[in-house]
């Protein structure tokens, strides 16, 4: 109901029954239930068609509850907080020096301090969620330290929650990768149009690539948090040795390193002046450096092929230096695809670039935390002291 009322703004209770389907007395005491929780607010009436009696409309609080999104990444941590509305607050950036599959307390104290920097306490505000997206491999649902460089999700979230004692709710770790997804998710829907997009594969290359599936608009996690992993797909049987321990992954050909070297362009003189080197050369129709990203475009398109045949999906959407680089690798992706469209003439994947740019984790960080508080509004401590047992939980609680 918080759902409905969030992604269709102010509406009379008779509309939210009609819309999810509840008795009227139902919907009734649970709006009640909100509007104690500071959630929703009666916001003004509208007149009603044909009884002519107003009807009273109910609408978020903004700023009642807020969440907290943080991006993670290689050479810096971000974070901003919004509220349900989508309003943003304080956003704060801090370089970090942290080695991203080094030490896990090093990286919880710049995540610690980057949120302390924007989360101070405000009256009748409550910090609803922190979900941290994080480059590098995360396992999600491991509790302690892992032997290995995959970084435990929960493991994490722990380290970090013990930094802020004040912070007073639930900590989400994810991967950078499924946030940008969900994200990038979210900006393929066009106005109005609420039907999902079918399924939707979505693969970036920053630091790492990395990718993930969404199905129906949720990040497929699979039985091990693997699902979407494309980077790892095996593109050939006895190709370069990959940093994860397999040979011929996606990675190996279409990595920011794979390249640079194809291209013939060294990384000592830096990875970003490398990489502005390889701008300057492909604009410039330089052989080896077009000829490096056909190869990987090539490999792009055999591992599109292959999930193809496992998830079928209808956008392709290609974030970080992939949505820089789609002109130059679309030519050996179309190749790779071209027999299969010959065979079944309907089958048209559209590759596209991710239009949110390195933003995009963050974006979805904070998708993310929205969504879970309004999967769970209950988790919302009542304004009033007197109204329930959680009423004195939180530091909102004295806001009533
Ligand atoms: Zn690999």
């Amino acid at each position: 109901m918080l759902r409905h009322i969030a992604e269709h703004g102010p509406c009379a209770r008779t509309q939210i029954a009609d819309a999810i389907g509840l008795v009227h007395a139902s919907v009734a005491a649970l709006v009640a239930d909100l509007i104690e929780r500071g959630l929703v607010a009666e916001v003004g009436s509208a007149v009603s068609a044909g009884r002519g009696r107003p009807r009273r409309l109910v609408g978020l609080v903004p700023g009642r509850v807020r969440s907290v999104a943080v991006h993670a990444a290689w050479e810096h941590v971000t974070a901003v907080t919004a509220d349900l509305a989508g309003s943003a607050g304080r956003t704060r950036r801090m370089r970090t020096t942290h080695d991203p599959f080094g030490d896990s307390e090093a990286l919880a104290d710049g995540i610690a301090s980057c949120v302390a920097a924007i989360d101070s306490p405000e009256d009748g505000v409550h910090q609803g969620r922190l979900v941290i997206a994080l480059s590098g491999p995360v396992v999600e649902g491991a509790g302690g330290a892992l032997p290995g460089p995959a970084r435990p999700a929960a493991h994490l979230a722990q380290l970090v929650a013990a930094r802020l004692p004040d912070l007073g709710c639930p900590v989400d770790v994810v991967s950078d990768a499924k946030a940008a997804a969900l994200a990038e998710y979210q900006a393929l829907a066009t106005p109005g149009d609420e039907q999902p997009h079918g399924t939707v594969a979505y693969l970036k290359s920053d630091a790492g690539v990395a990718g993930a599936l969404l199905i129906g608009g949720r990040v497929l996690e699979g039985s091990h948090g693997l699902a979407g992993e494309l980077g790892h797909i095996p593109v050939s049987l006895d190709g370069p040795v990959c940093r994860c321990g397999a040979t011929g992954c996606l990675t190996t050909y279409i990595g920011t390193r794979a390249i640079l070297e194809s291209a013939g362009i060294t990384t000592r003189i830096g990875t970003d002046a490398a990489l502005t080197e390889l701008g300057r050369r492909l604009h410039a129709d330089e052989p080896f450096a077009v000829a490096a990203l056909q190869r990987a475009g090539d490999a792009l398109g055999a591992a599109l092929l292959s999930l193809t045949g496992v998830a079928d999906p209808t956008h392709v959407v290609l974030g970080g230096r992939l949505a820089e680089w789609l002109p130059w690798l679309r030519p050996g992706v179309d190749a790779r695809l071209a027999p299969r469209r010959a065979v079944f003439p309907t089958f048209s994947p559209t590759v596209t670039p991710g239009t949110l740019g390195a933003e995009a984790a963050l974006h979805g960080a904070l998708i993310a935390g929205r969504e879970r508080i309004l999967t769970d509004p209950a988790t919302v401590p009542k304004l009033l002291a007197d109204k329930g047992p959680e009423a004195g939980a939180g530091r909102s609680a004295d806001a009533g």
